[in-house]
């Protein structure tokens, strides 16, 4: 028998959340950080969705195929600037060329196709390609990836020393790392090793080969004998990543040693984590130390101002700022390093409580693809796909290391807005910015520095990951995704199925299913929106009506909250059930007033996503001022835009005359009429 539930009836208030919030602070600067919440691997978690498994395919049987036939340059060129290099070159570009001929022992030929950093674009549509193969098995992708791999294979083979980076090598072969009149910020020699590892280290954990995974083994040996203390050399990458990757190596090899006997060439793991820590404890210590140590400094820019542990502020290059961001915080759990956790939480706390747009977007400046100072989040901020994604994965590093809810409020905004907008409904058309005001801007189908699609893969492979964690004893749901998971919580097999309209409707059903009857904590994400939370430090203020409701077994459930997570204790048994029940009523956000440029304006939100008025529903776009007592109403439309939930509404035209509005999902702007107008934020009317 079960005992009688004992839970209190306890609404949540404010001032509780802010203690929380305080504690939680003060603990990650005085105590060792650690992973709490760990990730599922990909054999524990299906997705079964009806948001986002129509998608998965999509991305599955064409994005992921679209991405390797262009990076082999099969596209036809639909901007001006890929289409004069066509002419030029008589022909498009092709990644895997760079490797053909590098693997002929070409040297020093004075080209090479694409920009520097396609060789990890490469590396990195594989990786993706890696974990969408583990959860989607495609013979014909893994065969053709197989293919690739020999390519690359060869161009390492060519080299003597192991080392890979074919512009660099066919281009300026003297200049390895940026070194002797070099520059590793433009060449990517080390960001390139470092998504080359993450391919070597997600493609054997996707399919037990380890031809690439050798390829990474070999290149980090001897990036390990070249780059270091003195009288090594002192350099540090060019864009970060790669602190990330080379810890995710050394994971690999201490979780398992076995697999050393499986490897062609000697595996040093512990040398990997000590390059990870070099990287980042070198950035801002570029000085002459000992006379001969010395470089110059890469500037705020690539964050390399003053030490990584002396960084307040989310500075620089967007994506550089966020992945090393991600690297250091995944070091900090691994080192258990106080003053790195500081750090990161700086970061963050800049980051979303300063300089973060509505949509999860990062990097509002198109000059140096930068965050720009604290409140300047203009609607025409650029806002590079890949800048929100490396901020997701920034979040969810810090959700392991803080099991914090509010980090996945913000990993949700980004995937249900920046990232979606950044791929077409089809599937195989990219954005690279995603500004919160539209006039013309359309997706292409390839780019001069085709990053972002990569990118795209490398998350929505990682996904299924991260709707649950555990710590071993209890089970986190971080979001709302339907699926069936097989977790082991206390050395006991507990399957977890959860069922959601979301994120259409506020519905979420989690059946639990022990192997036997077990006490544990089931943790569930209680997101802030839904309690009149929209950022954790008021960059943003909404107001939803309605509240959460928690049920276990059919009976209200109002338990106690920590860390934004609804924590449930019980000693669960088959057939158990708990339901979760969120307000998805519009609601109108409002940026604080340190914000200049949105003083005055609203944004529509329901549930996770952000709402956009484009001129294909709205004519007079310009015009409209929106009343704060206005109603709105929102609708399913199955037919459009594969399936949204619209707001519709009244509006003032400029005449003061109502006239009726629809507002669609941000993330589909421009699939209807690419191109077309489109505003987030709208005047307040009286
Ligand atoms: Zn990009």
């Amino acid at each position: 028998m079960l005992p009688m539930l004992n839970f209190k009836i306890y609404r949540w208030a404010l001032a509780f959340v802010c203690t929380i919030f305080f504690v939680t602070t003060v603990l990650a600067q005085e105590s060792a950080p650690k992973r709490i919440v760990q990730p599922l691997d990909f054999q524990q978690v299906k997705i079964e969705d009806g948001f986002w498994s129509p998608k998965m395919k999509v991305w599955t049987t064409k994005t992921v195929y679209d991405v390797f036939d262009k990076l082999e340059g099969k596209y036809d060129p639909d901007r001006p600037d890929i289409a004069a290099e066509k002419a030029k070159l008589g022909r498009t570009r092709n990644a895997f060329l760079n490797f053909d001929l590098v693997a002929q022992g070409k040297k020093n030929i004075g080209t090479h196709d694409g920009p520097p950093w396609y060789d990890g674009l490469v590396y990195e549509t594989i990786r993706g390609a890696a974990d969408l193969l583990a959860e989607h098995p495609d013979p014909a992708l893994e065969k053709k990836i197989d293919d690739y791999i020999d390519r690359i294979t060869a161009a390492q083979n060519a080299d003597p020393d192991g080392y890979i980076n074919t512009y660099t090598t066919l281009t300026c072969p003297t200049r390895r790392w940026g070194t002797n009149g070099g520059d590793d910020k433009w060449q990517h020699d080390i960001y390139n090793s470092g998504m080359l590892i993450e391919a070597g280290v997600h493609y054997y954990r996707a399919t037990g080969k380890t031809k690439l995974l050798n390829v990474a083994v070999k290149m980090s040996d001897y990036i390990y004998t070249q780059i270091g203390p003195a009288p090594k050399s002192n350099v540090i990458p060019g864009h970060g990543g790669p602190e990330e990757d080379m810890l995710k190596l050394y994971q690999l090899f201490k979780e398992q040693p076995a697999l050393k006997t499986k490897m062609t060439v000697p595996v040093k793991e512990d040398e990997y984590l000590a390059m990870a820590k070099f990287w980042i404890d070198e950035r801002g210590n570029y000085g002459e130390k000992d006379g001969t140590h010395a470089r110059k400094s890469d500037g705020s820019y690539n964050q390399d101002q003053m030490p990584v542990v002396e960084q307040k502020t989310i500075e620089g290059h967007a994506v550089r700022a966020t992945l090393l961001a991600t690297g250091v915080t995944a070091t900090a759990m691994e080192t258990q390093d106080v003053a790195y956790a500081n750090t990161v939480n700086n970061y963050w706390n800049n980051m979303v409580g300063k300089r973060m747009f509505i949509t999860g977007g990062e990097g509002a400046i198109a000059d140096g693809e930068r965050f720009g100072d604290d409140y300047f989040l203009p609607e025409s901020a650029y806002l590079e796909t890949c800048a929100s994604i490396g901020s997701a994965f920034f979040s969810e590093r810090m959700n392991e290391m803080e099991a914090d809810g509010k980090y996945m409020d913000e990993f949700e905004r980004i995937i249900y807005n920046n990232l979606l907008s950044g791929i077409s409904l089809n599937g195989d058309q990219y954005f690279y910015e995603n500004p919160l005001v539209g006039n013309g801007n359309k997706r292409w189908s390839w780019h001069d520095c085709p990053c972002c699609p990569p990118m795209i893969l490398k998350m929505v492979g990682a996904l299924p990951r991260y709707i649950y964690g555990s710590d071993g004893n209890d089970v986190y749901v971080n979001l709302f995704i339907g699926s069936e998971a097989d977790l082991k919580i206390k050395d006991e097999d507990v399957l977890i199925k959860q069922t959601t309209g979301y994120p259409w409707k506020g519905n979420i059903k989690l059946e639990v299913d022990p192997h036997g009857d077990k006490a544990f904590a089931i943790k569930v994400r209680i997101p802030g929106w839904a309690e009149k939370k929209e950022n954790p430090f008021d960059l943003y203020q909404s107001d939803v009506s309605g509240v959460p409701v928690l049920k276990l077994n059919g009976k209200i459930a109002a338990v106690t909250q920590q860390n934004g997570y609804a924590i449930i204790n019980h000693k669960w048994k088959k057939g158990d059930v708990i339901e979760l029940s969120l307000p998805m009523t519009p609601r109108l956000v409002s940026a604080n007033e340190s914000v200049q440029t949105i003083k005055n304006k609203f944004a529509i939100a329901a549930g996770p996503i952000i709402y956009a008025f484009e001129t294909v529903d709205n004519p007079d776009l310009k015009k409209y001022t929106l009343n704060p007592n206005t109603s709105l109403t929102v609708t399913y439309k199955p037919e459009l835009l594969k399936g949204v939930n619209i707001v519709t509404g009244q509006i003032s035209d400029q005449s003061g005359k109502q006239v009726s509005f629809t507002a669609v999902p941000f993330y589909t702007l421009g699939n209807r009429q690419p191109g077309s107008p489109y505003e987030v934020w709208v005047q307040k009317g009286n």
